[in-house]
């Protein structure tokens, strides 16, 4: 006799539920060059269930590749941070990241968006897949007290013990160009599209254009106008409005007394704008290379058809605004807002201010009392609030933060179960 064949039920069992993967320790949001010069400056972060979200499709550029100039810095600056022992070390022999570092002078920012494209590279690669969360942005942040509970586009909901936030600065309308909105611009269009942000030009006459501010972006701004001018793609008459004297950057003081300085220059302060550490003038705010030359040239009149101008308020220029074909504002940025709610009450951690400004521990301000881990990379240029002198002390400075807080115990029932899903912002 033969034993018939056994046969299995047609239902096979399901495999078990992988166990939920246990709440991240920090949320990193946003991961351009700050959120990327904290992670390369404090790999230990790493360490801690750390998830990036970022808008993007891809971590490290950020908003480089829309920056289509020189830049106002030097290669070495960048990077000088990364341990060469450490995860992110391997990355400094890229020759993307080389040729950004050994550049001497201004350079392209598409050299710099490829350098931190390679970083983002390494995170990649470093992280777990479903740490790193791209092309979903977050909307919402809710806390309850030390609780922090995210919301991305997607609806998706994250709980973290802390949050960082480094989600890049925007130009929004400016009040006082308010009158003049129907033929404004933001200086970041011109930077980023060059001739194709521009409005139909009259054919008969030069276009009066003015850019409203007198920083790097107006300068960035007026080199592209300047570059077209120059290859006769353009006719043109530009006046810039200097709303105050515009800082020059020297590499020392010898430099800086062998050179004339007209009205429209800072002077600088000594116990202020001196670089301690390098002795150069206006170290990271100053106009440098090109946009440096353009405003001397342009100040000693040099510069045909271009025109600088210093006005107490954008209101005394208004009949130079009113005959205006196109003007550029080029008044400053501020830091990218998020809806947050904090023990049920809207929060603004700007305090209606342009820039978010961290806490002398790194955490952005919140509410009395309320005591939750949400850290911010919104850094200003040197000199900086906290007394570092180099990013590079401010990106290692944020992360032994961060690192300070996690080490301390949370409070019981963290992280959160049970916050009402908030409504995107
Ligand atoms: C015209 C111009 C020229 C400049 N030139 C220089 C220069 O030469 N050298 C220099 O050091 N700096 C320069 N800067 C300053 C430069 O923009 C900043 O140094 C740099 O971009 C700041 O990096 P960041 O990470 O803060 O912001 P970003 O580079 O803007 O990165 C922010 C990141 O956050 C992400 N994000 C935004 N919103 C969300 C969200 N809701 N959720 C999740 N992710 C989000 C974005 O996708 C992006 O990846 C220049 C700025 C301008 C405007």
């Amino acid at each position: 006799m033969t034993a018939l064949p056994v046969r299995e039920p047609a239902t096979t069992i399901p495999p078990p539920e992988p166990a939920p993967e246990p709440a991240p320790e920090i949320v990193l949001a946003g991961c351009g060059l700050r959120g990327m010069g904290l992670l390369t400056a404090m790999p230990a972060l790493l360490d801690h269930r750390l998830t990036v979200v970022d808008a993007g499709p891809r971590p490290g550029p950020g908003a480089f590749p829309d920056h289509r100039i020189q830049s106002n810095s030097a290669g070495a600056d960048f990077f000088g941070w990364v341990d060469p022992a450490g995860p992110f070390g391997p990355v400094l022999d890229d020759p993307a990241v080389r040729r950004l570092r050994e550049h001497q002078g201004a350079f392209d920012l598409a050299l710099l968006a490829g350098a931190l494209d390679r970083f983002g590279d390494r995170l990649a690669a470093l992280l777990p897949p479903d740490r790193l969360i791209r092309g979903d942005p977050l909307v919402h942040v809710t806390v309850e007290g030390e609780a922090i509970a995210l919301t991305l586009a997607s609806g998706r909901r994250i709980d973290t013990r802390a949050l960082v936030l480094a989600l890049g600065i925007t130009e929004p309308a400016h009040a006082a160009l308010a009158p003049w909105a129907d033929r404004t611009i933001p200086s970041g269009r011109i930077v980023r599209d060059h001739l194709a942000a521009l409005p139909p030009v009259p054919a008969d006459r030069p276009a009066r254009i003015v850019i409203a501010g007198g920083s790097h972006s107006a300068y960035s701004a007026a080199l592209v106008l300047a570059d077209a001018v120059d290859a006769g793609r353009l006719s043109a008459e530009v006046t810039i409005l200097h709303r105050g004297p515009a800082r020059l950057f020297y590499p020392n003081m010898d430099a800086h007394a062998a050179e004339p300085h007209g009205p429209l220059e800072a002077l600088p302060d000594p116990a202020r704008d001196i670089c301690p550490e390098t002795g150069q003038i206006f170290r990271y705010s100053g106009l440098r290379h090109r946009a440096r030359a353009l405003f001397r040239e342009i100040a000693q009149g040099g510069r045909q058809g271009f025109t600088q101008r210093q006005i107490p308020a954008i209101d005394d220029a208004a009949a130079l605004l009113d005959q205006a074909d196109l003007i550029v504002q080029a008044l400053g940025y501020r830091s990218r807002r998020l809806a947050m709610t904090v023990d049920g009450r809207p929060w603004d951690p700007a305090g209606g201010r342009p820039v978010v400004r961290p806490e002398p521990d790194g955490r952005i301000p919140l509410p009395a009392g309320a005591r939750a881990q949400i850290f911010v990379m919104g850094m200003d240029p040197y000199p900086y609030d906290d007394g570092a002198l180099t990013p590079t002390g401010q990106y290692a400075l944020r992360g032994g933060q961060i690192l300070a807080a996690l080490a301390r115990p949370p409070v019981a029932g963290q992280p959160p179960t049970d916050i009402p899903l908030a409504e995107p912002g």
